[in-house]
Parts: C-alpha cells; sequence; structure tokens
C-alpha cells in the first residue's frame, strides 16, 4: 500500500476471485463456469469485421441488446440496464441505493462480493444467519427497512427460495431497493423477474457468466423500475459509458438469438447435478440440496481443506471458503458428465477405506 491511497481504502478487505491457475490444465469445478462452449451463434457473430471495427467506440446506449433482452422478458426498454458483468451492476446498486448514511441487509453465507461492496461505499451491513439448514428464513427479510441484497439461488449454498417468498420480502420493504441477484436462477430456481412491473423498489440481476457460457466476456443485466434503471444509468455515465465492449454486445445478441441451445445445456446441467449428488451421497457426502450449477458438500471422515489439496493435487479444482460456519465444505461446480465422473472416481479412491 503507497501512502497516498486514501485512507478510507486502506483497510478494505478486496474480494478473493476463485483461482485462475495458468500453471497446468486442471479440471475446473471452482468458479461455476458452463462446462459447454458459447453458442455456435456466438462464434459466428465475430469475424473479421467485428474486430476491424473494434477501432469505433461501443454504442454507449447498448441499443440492440437492451431491446432484445427488453422483448425476452416483456418489458419496456426504459426497464432494461446492461453492464460489464453483473459484479459491475451490483457495485452500482451498493452505490445508488443503500441510502445516507448506507445500510444493506445480506445473509452471512452468501456472495462475498455483497460485504466487500459495502465496505468500499461505506455502507453499514445487517448480516443475516442463514438457517441452520442453510436456507434463507424470508421472514427475516420482511420490513428491515433498508436496501436488501439476496442472491436466489443462494451463492455457495445453492438453496434457493420461491417467488412467492421473494415476493414477501419485496412487498414489505416499499421504501427500499430490493436486489435479487439471480446468476444461477436457470438452473431450476422461480425468478422475480415477471414482478418487475409490479414493484418499483425491485431490481432483479442476471448474467450470461454462468448458464449462457460467457463468463470471459463480461455481460450482465438488470430489470427494473424504469426509475430504478435511470439511476444506474446515472452512475454508469458518470464512471464509463462504454463499459460494455463491441464484442461483447454481438455476442450477447447472438446469445439471446439460440436460447434453445442454453436451454438444452441448463436441462444437461441439471440433470448431472442429480447424478453427482446421488453418487456423493454413496460415497458418504452431506449434500445441501440445491438448484444451482454447483453443491456444497461435506464428509465425515476427511475435513473440507484436505479434500480441497488432495483434489488440488489430483489436477481437479474445487472451491473451499475458510468461513466458519462452511469451512468443513467444497463447492463444486456441476461440469460435463465426463469431468463429474473423473470427480467421483478420484473422491472415492482419496477416501479410500473411510468411505462407507
Ligand atoms: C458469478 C456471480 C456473479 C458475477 O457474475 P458476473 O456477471 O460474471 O460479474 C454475481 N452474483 C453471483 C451470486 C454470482 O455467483
Amino acid at each position: 500500500m503507497s501512502r497516498f491511497l486514501n485512507s478510507r481504502y486502506q483497510s478494505l478487505e478486496v474480494y478473493t476471485p476463485g483461482e485462475q491457475p495458468q500453471d497446468q490444465v486442471y479440471t475446473k469445478l471452482n468458479t461455476n463456469e458452463s462446462p459447454y462452449p458459447a453458442s455456435p451463434r456466438v462464434v459466428a457473430a465475430i469475424g473479421r469485421k467485428e474486430l476491424e471495427e473494434l477501432r469505433l467506440y461501443s454504442d454507449p446506449d447498448l441499443k440492440p441488446l437492451v431491446s432484445k433482452l427488453a422483448n425476452a422478458y416483456g418489458l419496456s426498454p426504459a426497464q432494461v440496464f446492461v453492464s460489464n458483468g453483473s459484479d459491475d451492476i451490483l457495485n452500482f446498486a451498493f452505490m445508488a441505493f443503500s441510502g445516507q448514511p448506507g445500510r444493506a441487509a445480506f445473509p452471512d453465507i452468501t456472495y462475498g462480493f455483497y460485504q466487500v461492496f459495502a465496505d468500499l461505499h461505506q455502507v453499514e451491513a445487517t448480516v443475516i444467519p442463514l438457517e441452520a439448514d442453510f436456507s434463507v428464513d424470508y421472514r427475516r427479510y420482511c420490513g428491515l427497512q433498508q436496501m436488501i441484497v439476496l442472491a436466489n439461488p443462494n451463492a455457495q449454498v445453492g438453496r434457493a427460495l420461491p417467488r412467492k417468498a421473494m415476493e414477501e420480502i419485496i412487498a414489505s420493504n416499499p421504501a427500499h431497493v430490493v436486489v435479487v441477484d439471480e446468476a444461477y436462477v436457470d438452473f431450476g430456481a422461480e425468478s422475480c423477474a415477471p414482478l418487475v412491473g409490479k414493484y418499483p423498489n425491485l431490481l432483479v440481476v442476471q448474467t450470461f457468466s454462468k448458464s449462457r457460457s460467457m463468463a470471459g466476456a463480461r455481460l450482465g443485466y438488470a430489470l427494473g423500475d424504469a426509475a430504478l434503471i435511470a439511476d444506474l444509468n446515472r452512475i454508469k455515465y458518470s464512471t464509463n459509458p462504454y463499459n460494455v465492449n463491441r464484442l461483447t454486445m454481438f455476442a450477447g445478441i447472438a446469445a439471446l438469438e439460440d436460447q434453445a441451445y442454453y436451454d438444452e445445456n441448463c436441462k444437461k446441467i441439471m440433470a448431472t447435478r442429480a447424478w453427482t449428488v446421488e453418487a456423493l451421497e454413496a460415497l458418504g457426502f452431506t449434500v445441501i440440496p440445491s438448484q444451482a450449477n454447483f453443491v456444497l458438500a461435506a464428509h465425515p471422515s476427511m475435513d473440507g481443506e484436505t479434500i480441497y489439496r488432495v483434489l488440488k493435487q489430483r489436477g481437479i479444482l474445487v472451491r473451499h471458503f475458510s468461513t466458519p460456519r462452511i469451512a468443513n465444505y467444497n463447492r463444486i461446480t456441476i461440469g460435463s458428465d465426463a469431468q463429474m465422473a473423473l470427480l467421483v472416481d478420484t473422491l472415492r479412491d482419496v477416501l479410500g477405506g473411510t468411505s462407507r
């Protein structure tokens, strides 16, 4: 840290992304990427012409992409915001909607970035513990009178709340924004997108990173009341109006034109998830029920950190969090059938005589 750094950032604890090691090829089950490639339409959307046209700035309003998204959800373009990954949007939401002085509520076990954004913007966090079974009790969020940020399905855990419960939270906090982070919604949960026209305090955030196989393209979007979207644009236009690059915009449009391909991939991932859960349980693992493209799993005879380390030695990366409540677990991304079979075989071997 230099002596020039503003004192307000000196104690900031930064977000630690999952490892992206470049030293060897790993079976990567640690950052919830899709095992399937982007749609052939996405690949075809970027050719020589688009590359040559990188000399031009991108369209700051991203009009064609915004109207495609609006059509897909039956909303107007004024209800859609697009940005450089959903992390970018969550950052803007903490900046814009947490109040003065800032306050925001979220669970103790969830996406680690919420606490980082809270710290970054000097927002006081109301951290609400998950229940013993790692579920969110929606009643704890009703009438909180502050901004609420909920990942649904919840990050790290995979459990999801039904839309009805989310609606109770949204309806009970009319004076504050409820941000619903739906990064994993396409793997079997209920989206709050259909509630957007009904509640002016609802912001639904989604991403192309997980179900649409475009993590490296950095594309996220938010659906909400036109006034909320205008607020987000106010911040975007005060920082970096061109924050979505030209190639990513073309890729995003092409992805939306091949929804059937992504629906099929999500179905495959859900089937692989069901198979993986059965296989892990047969090895003696406790697996938290998941509606996301990952599962959180612990084994009674080997601690979570050791499992993480042994798997890494054998070329398989999973995500281990040292957060006390889940330190004995690992978060395992659902990859292809072949990747999950390799994981299960490796775990069987590693656990040897210790599994039942
Ligand atoms: C992956 C993830 C994000 C980040 O998505 P990007 O669009 O890649 O920035 C946001 N929220 C949750 C809960 C995630 O798991």
